[in-house]
């Protein structure tokens, strides 16, 4: 007799619910979370990724590019009009560096921006963009 025991709770592999009960094969709570499961699977092997993940990979792209069309000498000056212009959206960065006067600079990627006064925005670049 092997696998015998039918009595010991598992976890669903797909929403982690522990309470499965039943053959001891059993993986999922339920068959939606048992499709769910392998459309996961699919997509990750298609080396796809869900829809929001996309619009905001698409999003800080854009931003990325915006900011680098206008930031030509490494320290240029806009008005928060002229990125919005072009497409920017202020929600969405990559990362962000506090310096000491308390300053926020807000990156996407390499290309960041500092909000000044009078809607103005200081771009910036910063080479060194990786950090563990
Ligand atoms: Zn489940």
């Amino acid at each position: 007799m092997i696998n015998s025991i039918t009595d010991i709770p598992k976890e669903c592999r797909n929403c982690g619910e522990k309470n499965i009960f039943g053959r001891s094969d059993k993986k999922f709570c339920n068959d939606a979370c048992r499709i769910d499961h392998n459309n996961k699977l699919k997509m990750e092997k298609r080396g796809d990724y869900p829809e929001f993940v996309k619009h905001i990979t698409k999003i800080l792209t854009s931003n990325y590019q915006v900011l680098r069309k206008l930031n030509r000498n490494a320290k240029t000056i806009v008005s928060e009009q002229q990125l919005t212009d072009l497409g920017f959206n202020f929600h969405y960065i990559t990362s962000y560096l506090t310096i000491q006067k308390g300053d926020v600079y807000h990156f996407c990627f390499d290309q960041g921006y500092l909000k000044i006064k009078d809607n103005q925005v200081l771009l910036v670049a910063q080479p060194e963009q990786i950090k563990t």
